[in-house]
Parts: structure tokens; sequence; C-alpha cells
């Protein structure tokens, strides 16, 4: 394959056209690096059909229409975070092309161009352009990306709103919060002009807007890949509390510096310094004008946070450097950093965010984000071999020194230490959540509500982890109100050996009001309660833990309640009213396996139970719903009578004088049993019927 060669021989590139002689928008200065001609090239030019393109005007998605009005009529007073975000742009826009260039063919051939990110402030002119020489966007990305909103923080700052049916005048604090991206321009910009270059490609474009509901886009001409956003700065308010000039050389230096210190390529602008002259032995030339100097100055340090000493990190750096890496707005709750010594060097530096990020459950978003740089090169995103599914919610990176430079795609198949060091990443995160579950209770179970039912995924799925994950899960029981870990749980459950009782319940209050409960309740022992929706499937793998076994307590007999004493008295009982269960088991055939007395039961007449390896009945519902009826099979179940309850001995009776009552009280006995377990009836009409009658009688 020909490599892509920006600017070869042949008809000159549309981006040269349509421009004025000399012109440049690309704000980034020195030579070019990519041409071989200068800019007069486009007159001599006999093709100007692109020239002449007239610009298009796009309308704004509704949704970008909406986010627009909140940054122009913002009334944040940290207005200085559009710079952030467009220095992130950047900086992901010249990691992209990094990336491309080492994995990609088609960018394999793109020369070479200084990898950096310019400021170009004009007081004068009151405008501001950031430009970078990244992979830049074409056409289509421009209205992909610019004309409709891509990116998932912004969604969800929309979506913020729309749920806190926040008003205008709350938006500020919330724009603080989600970057907003690109966007944000508009909160000091009257107008935004991108142009831009894709690597690879020979043409430039325009895109420019004044956020009235549309924009412009236009051939345009540039000298690099890459991308220059250009505004044109809001007039300074002097009323407006906080209000900066963009244009000046000091707010720039300190805006890069507090947000943007650690990006890893330069942020460079130009500044003009005042110098004395001096003669040839370097003594000052007495009475001589001052010289001005132009120099261009780095603004950041670019040193990445990870290759710092642990102690030296402020928590502002790292939120900082969290926000640009995970998109999120809210600082996170942990940070694990550490470096591997030894046979495999690398660090690691992990976040655990405080909140969902969006598509957390999105079946396409399932992997890792963790990047891959090698000796502080960024390598990859999102490397699925650093860690399993079940801790996609992690965000991070790491670094490694033995990995060869040119791993890519394919040849991430260095799986043994990629292997090798995902054992480690996991075994540290979840000592983070174990700490985190022992020091910080509070802001642990907050987490767990965000983020258990995907840590729970790992119950299942992560066989060599699953005792370590089971020790720092939160589950609700008997005990208390509150939460607690499945290590507290197995320490209250006595000695080993001893069962840990689970009950699965579409909710907490139904679990809570089990007649199951009764017997657990009168004996003192503890029942887990399991109410998520991945639970039943967790704990189909948890079968053990900490030398407990771990049992439902609604499914098979339980040993563990009842003596030998009970036993006999449920075996004299059930003698006693053979004909009576047998008549029960023969009006409910159709929906029971079995009835039965049982010693579960206090105060409750009835109760239904499974067999040992059946799904709970409210999961078994779902799966049916999910797949259709034909997917899953009904399971029939067994009813479970308290021998000891007055409605055996009046049942009996019934039955005994052939009251026709008596199969109606079998459906209201199965009806209340299905009631209890918030199973829904089956014909509810005629259950509500019965129940009238019967209070009619
Ligand atoms: P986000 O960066 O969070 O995805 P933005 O609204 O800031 O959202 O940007 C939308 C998209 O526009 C980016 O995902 C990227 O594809 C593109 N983009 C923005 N700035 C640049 C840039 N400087 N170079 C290349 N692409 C860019």
């Amino acid at each position: 394959m020909r490599p892509i060669r920006p600017h070869a021989a042949g008809p000159p590139p549309a981006h040269r056209l349509g421009g004025p002689p000399g012109a440049t928008e690309s704000g980034i200065t020195g030579p070019p690096a990519e041409h071989s001609a200068g800019p007069l090239e486009i007159h001599t030019s006999p093709t100007m059909s692109t020239a002449t393109q007239a610009a298009e005007s796009h309308e704004f998605q509704a949704e970008t229409r909406e986010l627009l009005d909140l940054m122009i009529h913002s009334l944040y007073s940290e207005k200085e975070i559009f710079l952030r975000e467009l220095i992130s742009n950047s900086s992901d826009a010249l990691d992209k092309l990094r990336a491309a260039k080492l994995t990609d063919d088609a960018f394999k051939g793109i020369a070479d161009v200084e990898a950096k990110i310019e400021l170009d402030p004009d007081s004068d002119a009151r405008t501001l352009a950031v430009s970078d020489t990244g992979i830049g966007m074409d056409r289509d990305d421009l209205i992909a990306n610019l004309g409709t909103i891509a990116s998932s923080g912004t969604k969800r700052f929309l979506e913020e709103l729309r749920t806190k049916g926040a008003k205008l005048e709350e938006a500020p604090n919330l724009i603080g919060q989600f970057g907003v991206g690109f966007y944000a321009a508009f909160m000091v910009a009257d107008e935004v002009t991108v142009t831009t270059r894709k690597a690879g490609s020979d043409e430039a474009w325009t895109w420019r807007s004044t956020a009235d509901g549309s924009y412009e886009i236009e051939p345009a001409m540039r000298e690099t890949h890459g991308t220059t956003v250009r505004m044109k700065l809001k007039e300074l308010d002097a009323e407006e509390s906080g209000a900066k000039d963009y244009t000046e050389e000091w707010v720039l230096r300190e805006v890069v510096k507090r947000y943007s210190d650690f990006v890893e390529y330069p942020v460079q602008m130009q500044v003009s310094r005042e110098e004395v002259q001096r003669d040839e032995e370097g003594k000052e030339i007495e009475g001589a004008e001052r010289e001005t100097v132009i120099e261009t100055v780095t603004l950041n340090s670019m040193k990445p946070l990870w290759t710092r000493p642990k102690a030296e990190i402020t928590e502002e750096e790292h939120t900082e450097f969290y926000k640009h890496i995970a998109r999120d707005w809210e600082a996170p709750l942990d940070v694990i950093h550490f470096r591997a010594e030894g046979t495999l060097e690398y660090t690691a530096l992990l976040y655990l965010p405080k909140k969902k990020p969006m598509g957390l459950f999105d079946p396409n978003d399932q992997k890792s984000h963790v990047s891959l740089y090698v000796r502080r090169v960024f390598i990859k995103d999102d490397v699925e071999e650093l860690l399993p599914v079940w801790l996609r919610f992690v965000r991070g990176l790491v670094d490694s020194s033995d990995l060869p430079l040119n791993v890519s795609r394919e040849t991430l198949q260095h799986a043994r230490q990629l292997g090798q060091i995902n054992k480690r990443l996991v075994s540290k995160t979840i000592d983070a959540f174990s700490h985190l579950a022992d020091s910080k209770r509070e802001e642990y179970e907050e987490f767990w509500g965000e983020f258990g039912p995907v840590i729970k995924e790992g119950l299942y799925h992560d066989d060599a982890n699953r005792e370590a994950i089971a020790k720092v899960t939160l589950v609700r029981t008997t005990h208390g109100d509150g939460w607690s870990t499945l290590a507290e749980v197995a320490e209250r459950a006595g000695g080993e050996g001893e069962a840990i009782h689970t009950h699965s319940a579409p909710d907490l209050a139904t679990a809570k009001a089990s007649p199951l409960l009764e017997a657990y309740a009168k004996k003192g022992k503890e029942v887990v309660f399991l109410t998520d929706g991945v639970d039943e499937f967790a704990f189909q793998k948890l079968t053990e833990f900490a030398g407990h076994p771990v049992r439902s307590i609604a499914k098979g007999e339980d040993e563990d309640l009842t003596s030998d004493d009970e036993k006999k008295e449920l075996e004299e009982s059930s003698k006693q009213h053979e004909d009576l269960l047998t008549a029960i088991q023969g009006c409910l055939s159709e929906q029971l396996e079995a009835v039965r007395f049982t010693g579960r039961l206090t105060e409750s007449a009835a109760v239904l139970v499974s067999s040992e390896h059946a799904m709970a009945p409210h999961i078994e519902r779902m799966m049916r719903e999910a797949q259709g009826m034909g997917g899953v099979p009904e399971q029939k179940r067994t009813l479970e009578l308290n021998p000891k309850h007055a409605l055996v001995e009046r049942m009996a009776g019934l039955r005994g004088s052939d009251d026709e009552r008596f199969g109606k009280f079998c459906e209201l006995l199965y009806g209340q049993a299905l009631l209890a377990e918030g199973s829904p009836l089956g014909d509810p009409a005629r259950f509500g019927k019965l129940v009238t009658e019967l209070m009619i009688d």
C-alpha cells in the first residue's frame, strides 16, 4: 500500500485554496514541516474547484442547541475551565495520532510534525486560539463531533439537568462539575472557528458558529494536520465577578498550570520580553533602548503524574488528572498508585470513581478502561488484558518499562506479562475496597451502591478471586438495618461448617416480610438478603465462603433448623394428616410438586420453597420475560405448611365434612403464599372474589 503522504505531487490540495495568500490558520509557528512548496503555490494552481465552494450551513442537533444556549448564558464564574477542555481535546488528538501511527498502516507514512499545543492570544483583536498538531478532523468528523453531542460527559450533564429539573440559573454548578468539552468555549466566546486538517488528508475545513442554532463548514487551508480552535472572546464585563482576560499572559499561565500541568505535550505560547542590551562582555549598554525579545515558553511541566513520588502528588493534582483521563466531573473516591519492581517493572495509577459512568451496563462497552503506556509513551487505551470486565469502572493506566514500544493491537499478545500485571492490579484493587470497607465505611457503602452489582459479576466469573471479592461484598441481613461485609457475616455465623443463610427476594421489604425468616429469627440465626438482580447468579457460584457453606433458606429442606425431636414431631403430624396433605396436593397439582409439613414456620401458615438447584421465583420470572415463555420452563414448587397453625385443623375439618369450601381454601392458601414471597397471583380477580366470599361468610 502506498503510504499516504500529504501534499505529494498531484493537483493542489483543497486546503491550500480559498484563504488569503500566506495566511495560516494553524496558529503553529515554525516551518511547515510537511510541505514541499510555499503558500504561494495556491495562486498558480489551475484547479480552483473547491475554492469556490460556498460555506454550507448546518443546523445543530436539538440537544446541542440546548447546550449551547446554556453555555452562552452561563453565569458560571469559573469559565476558565474552557481552556482545560480545549487542551484536553488537543492532547487526546495528539494521543490518537501517535497511536494511529504505531498501529495503523494508513498513518505510518505520515511525516513527523512536532507534537505540541499552542496558545495564541491577541489582545487587540480579542481572540484566543488553541492549536494542536494532532490527528485533526475531516468534514464528516466535524459534523459528527461538533454538530452533535458525542461526549458521554456532556450527555450526562444534560441528563442531570433534565432529571433534576434544574433551571438555567442552577446550571453553573453543573457546568463546573461536568466537563462540557468543546462547547465550553462558548462561555467565553461569541464566535468560535475551528480549522482542522486530518492527518493523511490533503483537505482542511473550517467550522464556524456563533451558537445561534447553526454552524457553517467550508474548505480552508492549514499548514499541518491538526486543529485550531479560534475564539472571538466576549467583551470583558467589569461587572462580572472573577471575569478574566484570556488574552493576558499571566492568566493563561495560571490556568494552564492549574488544570493542565500534567498534559504530556508541551502547551506553548509566544511571549515578549523587554531586555536590556549588552555588549560583547555581557555588560549592560547604558542609555541603549531596551530590546523586545519574543520567545516561546512552555507553560506546563509535562511531568506525567504517575512517575512522581507518591507522597508528592496532591489530592488536587490527582483530581485534575483523573478528570482528564476519565472525563468525569467529580473527584475520584480513591487512588491506587504503585510501582512494581523485579522481573516485571511497571507503574500503575488507578482511580475508583464515585459515580457510575454512562454505559456501565452497555453490552458493547464491557471492557477494561485502563490505558497502556510504555516508558511514558501512550500505546493504547481500554486494554482488555489489563483488568477483568467486572472492574470495568476502574479508570487509569499502566506504564511498563519492559514491553516493547511498538506493541500494537496485534502484538499486545504479550499475554503473559499483561496477565501478570492484571493479577496484581486486581488484588491491589480488592485491597483498596477492603481498606475502604474498614476505614471509610460510609463512602464504601455509597460506592457499593454504585458499583456493587458490577463487582458481584466477579463473584460469578472470577474463580481465582471469588473468595477475596466475597470478603468485601456488602449485603443487607437480618442483623440490623445497615450493610455488612460477607466477612462480617461469616464471623457471626459461628464455627467452621455453620451455614451462611441467604434469602432471595425481589426487594428488601419483601425479603424482610418472608415467613421463611420466622424460625431463623427464633433461633437467632442471621439471614443474608439477596435482592439485587445479579445476586441469584453471583451466589450460585459462591457455595462456600471462609469455611461456611452458603445456603438459600427457600431451597431444599433446612436440616440446620430442625432438631431430632422436632423431626419426630413433624413425622407424626405428617402421618396424622396424610389425607389432608394429599388432598391439598390434589387441588393444586397443576401448580405444586409436593405439599409437606415444615418446622421452619412459627407464625405463618404456609410458604413456598424450591428444590435445591432451582432459581428464585422472581429471577425465573425475569428470565422468562426476557427469553419468551418457551425459554425457561416454569418450575413446580413445594408448599410447606406449619402443622401447629390453626388453619391446619380448620382445613382438616372442611375436608372431613366434604365442605365445598375446601378447594377454595386451597387456592387461597397457595395465593397468600405467593403474595408473601412477592410473586404475582395467577388470577388476581378470582383471588379477590374468594377473599370477599370468605369475608361475608
Ligand atoms: P469529548 O472530547 O468529551 O469527546 P467534545 O465535545 O469536547 O467531547 O469533543 C467532541 C469530539 O470532537 C471529540 O471526541 C473529538 O472526536 C473531536 N475533537 C474535539 N477537539 C478536537 C481536536 N482538537 N482535534 C481532533 N478532534 C477533536
